[in-house]
């Protein structure tokens, strides 16, 4: 197989794989078919390459695997800039939704805009995603409601992630039922039709459980038509409330779980049996001053933890997964090697792809070039953008060499 690309000169290399984060000095990755064929110290490569070969020199730099985000809602319109004004000058929620804010402002702009708009939109983020070192991103439906408008929005992401460089791994996600809609005949249209259209368009389907979203019983049988359909599964669930949304989940057997900062006690060791990860964003909770999610109990228990920014147009709007890195350590008690492995390793096992966040042969040659020769330093600048050269199947697709 053809060497596409050797990365040389790396002063640290965060090589990622089942025993937890390695940290190797001196170092080289050799990138060949669009996948790593070597990562480690650059002693052990051998002086057999073809000089004709594309390097880059990271001239002592960090390199990483590229980051996974497990999270995200990255198809929407319009802007709720006016909201977060409201919200900065003490309005409460309710308050929001009586003036036409909240996510039905959302669902109204995304039902009246074009594909195209969409798709620009979408692209947009994840150049930003981009920039944020991410190369790997799963992105949820969610902001048309109607079973129509859900397959419209997941067949624009799939049009998306052929244009950009930063893979896709789209879910079904069951937002909110419509205010308009009988719940009842709502539901029974997703199980019987609108999910199992929707397989061939996405890989997982998310339901959001909690008051003013789906009851625990909607979203059970919404979960088991998922499973049905081969679906991964995964459940918004106890944000705003203790619904038990956790342990119906690790019951099922969900792929994962986010938000949890309102977990009930036993739920963690049940999450960790299911091998369920618990994907934790931060960004939401610092936007709506939530309690920070428990984090420490979490890894305690032997749960795998992520990290996800929950890009959205209402309570995260962002696209920096080192910046919930940051706030992972500073407010939710995470080590800095744990920060790094719910980017990387967990954020994969989240999004269902052994071969991302990780440097072992036969992973995605999707790596990170960073702006600093220390790995702790990306946590502890927090909102310093850090990245250099974003590197995504052998080739370089943003800043320098790129
Ligand atoms: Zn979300």
């Amino acid at each position: 197989m053809s060497t596409d690309l050797v990365v040389r000169n790396i002063g640290e290399l965060l090589v990622v794989d089942d025993a937890g984060l390695g940290r190797v000095h001196d170092a080289a990755v050799v990138i060949a078919g669009g996948r790593v064929a070597f990562a480690g110290p650059a002693r052990e490569l051998g002086a057999t390459l073809d000089v004709n070969v594309r390097q880059i020199d990271a001239h002592g730099a960090l390199v990483t695997p590229g980051l996974v985000e497990p999270h995200a809602h990255p198809i929407f319109a319009g802007s709720r800039a006016a909201e977060f004004a409201e919200r900065a000058r003490g309005a409460t929620y309710a308050e929001i939704q009586a003036a036409g804010g909240g996510i039905l402002s959302t669902v109204r702009a995304t039902r009246a805009a074009g594909d195209d708009v969409l798709v620009e939109g979408t692209l947009r983020r994840l150049d930003r995603f981009l920039l944020n070192g991410v190369t790997l991103a799963e992105a949820k439906s969610g902001y048309a409601l109607d079973p129509d408008g859900e397959l419209r929005l997941l067949r624009l992401l799939q049009a998306a992630r052929a244009r950009h460089p930063v893979d896709l791994s789209p879910t079904l996600l069951m937002h909110v039922p419509p205010p308009d809609a009988d719940r009842t005949e709502y539901v029974r249209q997703f199980v019987s039709h609108t999910i199992p259209a929707a397989a061939p368009l996405c890989e997982a389907l998310d339901v959001y459980c909690d008051v003013g979203a789906f009851t625990i019983d909607e979203t059970r049988r919404l979960l088991e038509a998922g499973r049905a359909t081969g679906l991964l599964l995964r459940v918004h669930a106890e944000q705003f409330t203790h619904t038990g949304a956790a342990d119906l989940a690790a019951e099922l057997g969900a792929r994962s779980v986010e938000h949890l900062e309102q977990l009930g006690p036993d739920a963690p060791a049940r999450l960790a049996r299911a091998g369920t990860v618990c994907n934790l964003l931060p960004g939401a909770a610092l936007t709506l001053k939530l309690p920070w999610p428990d984090a420490r109990r979490m890894i305690a228990a032997g749960c795998r933890v992520a990290l996800g920014t929950d890009c959205n147009p209402g309570s995260s709007h962002t696209e920096s997964l080192p910046l919930m890195m940051s706030l992972a350590c500073m407010q939710m008690g995470m080590t800095i090697e744990e920060a790094w492995l719910g980017v990387t390793r967990e954020a994969a096992r989240a999004v269902g792809r052994a071969d991302a966040g990780t440097l072992r042969p036969g992973a995605r040659g999707d790596l990170v070039v960073w702006q600093t020769d220390d790995h702790r330093e990306v946590v502890q600048r927090y909102g310093t953008p850090l990245v250099g050269t974003v590197i995504v199947g052998g080739q370089a697709v943003s800043g320098p060499g790129s």
